[in-house]
């Protein structure tokens, strides 16, 4: 308390709050957009008396959400996406800190070019963030000595779509990024899918006549064999690798084995795998045409209980908006992608009501923290995020577990302006969002703050190289 009195407290916020050390009803104390201190109940007009309060009853305060997977489009595709509006999506979402991806145009595959998209993006943003640097396969030594002030992360694509700037498709030019990235302490983020064999495919069958054929041109083998390559690598260089939007059971089976045994690989999944499955593509067509693709009711049962079982390092949106237009295009053509910030928590939330409705909410909503908020923040090196403690950045999310809703187009914020979930009820709700200590999102009057999200620095190393480093 000694230290309150220094710093008098300037925004209070009170709920039950999901702590590293529990769940349990407090209050947060704001000061100069860092959190003073968390408290129980009963001291808030001691330590706080007049102070604005926002009292959040029974729902949830966590520490703002962190997606480590989004296509914000700038430079470039700002038709299909602009900073603006994605930041809208992330904090009506529940996000204050986003990891952008490197396929723009051009793209950030130089420590230059990530600096020149920083300035770009600079007093647009509503959350804080980094940058996945892409990494080059005629440059690999740029991972060798990156700055972390630039990145701690690099995104390979060993697999590619009309977006992707550049595709590593020989076993040579992938090991030399490997040790690179090994090097340079980098963690790389991949999408593990094998190109040349999807291009066999394509080459044998022809065009796609229908949407629903979309996933057997596009199969699992690919990414069982791709994630099996990555496995090889890390064991022979013991590089740090996090395999991003994971769709099948084979591919969690395998990492599940690799990261028992110790190896420095992690993985993701997103919303969307475990949201959809191929038979909902009948009905959405195009809308829930991805990359990697949707697949089967089995494989989403296998990443659910990975989710449960905590071998998921960190969920992701993959947030990849495209018009209708572009999704209207004929089959072969449709490009695969979706918008997901602002659907991720809700989503997922709502299925893990609905999975296992038995389960506390206290232990569920938990168990979200960890993947979105404290076992990102761990990953990527984002000090002062992901927890909500005295010291951490005032980042702070309002959930209601029970206000069900029913999402329609009226509520989409990014500029694409569709959902794949329209029409879905969700479980719960994001009320607010607090950034730095002010509401960056309030869902009542669907208004948005002010744009001062700031490009984070980079914190040390993580301690951790397990899915459950978030945890520690
Ligand atoms: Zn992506």
């Amino acid at each position: 308390m000694g230290e309150l009195n220094r710093k008098p407290a300037d925004l209070v916020v009170s709920g039950r709050l999901v702590t590293p050390t529990g769940v349990r009803p407090g209050a947060v104390l704001v000061s100069a957009g860092r959190i003073a201190a968390v408290t129980g109940l009963t001291a808030i007009d001691e330590v706080a008396p007049g102070v604005p309060h926002l009292d959040a009853g029974d729902a949830y305060v966590l520490p703002g959400l962190i997606d480590s997977h989004v296509h914000f489009r700038t430079p470039g595709l700002e038709h299909k996406e602009d900073w603006e509006h994605a930041g809208r999506a992330a904090v009506a979402g529940g996000f204050t800190t986003v990891i952008d991806m490197p396929n723009t145009r051009p793209p950030g595959l130089s420590p230059e070019a990530i600096a020149a998209k920083a300035a770009l993006v600079a007093g647009s943003s509503l959350v804080d963030y980094r940058f996945h640097m892409g990494a080059d396969p005629d440059r690999p030594e740029l991972l060798a000595d990156l700055d972390p002030a630039i990145a701690t992360s690099a995104k390979v694509f060993m697999a590619g779509h009309q977006t992707a700037p550049t595709v590593v498709r020989d076993a040579e030019r992938l090991e030399k990024i490997f040790a690179a990235a090994a090097v340079g302490g980098v963690r790389l983020v991949l999408h593990a899918e094998r190109d040349t064999l999807f291009t066999m495919l394509d080459d044998w069958r022809g065009r796609l006549r229908d949407h629903h054929a979309y996933e057997r041109s596009r199969p699992r083998s690919g990414g069982i064999a791709a994630v099996a390559e990555v496995i090889e690598l890390v064991h022979r260089h013991g590089t740090q690798a996090h395999i991003l939007h994971v769709s099948s059971a084979e591919e969690a089976d395998l990492l599940a084995a690799a990261s028992d045994a110790g190896l420095p690989v992690t993985y993701e999944v997103t919303g969307h795998h475990l949201s959809f499955t191929d038979q909902d593509t009948l009905r959405t067509g195009a809308r829930t045409r991805l990359s990697p693709a949707i697949r089967s009711a089995a494989d989403q049962d296998r990443l659910w209980a990975a989710l449960r079982g905590g071998e998921v390092a960190a969920l992701g949106s993959d947030h990849a908006p495209h018009t209708m237009a572009e999704k209207l295009l004929p089959v072969p053509d449709a490009p695969p992608g979706i918008p997901g910030v602002q659907e991720l928590a809700v989503a997922v939330w709502t299925g893990m009501r609905r999975r296992w409705p038995d389960e506390s909410s206290d232990v569920a909503i938990a168990r979200l923290v960890d993947h979105l908020a404290a076992g990102p923040a761990e990953l990527f090196r984002l000090p002062g995020k992901g927890r909500l403690e005295p010291g951490a950045d005032a980042d702070l999310t309002v959930f209601g577990p029970d206000d069900s809703w029913m999402l329609s187009a009226y509520d989409v914020q990014s500029k694409c302006g569709w959902s794949a979930y329209e029409g879905w009820t969700m479980a719960g709700r994001v009320r607010t969002t607090i950034r730095a200590g002010e509401v960056v999102w309030d869902a009542n009057e669907q208004k948005a703050g002010s744009p001062t999200g700031r490009w984070l620095p980079a914190g040390p190393p993580g301690r951790g190289l397990t899915a459950d480093s978030g945890r520690a």
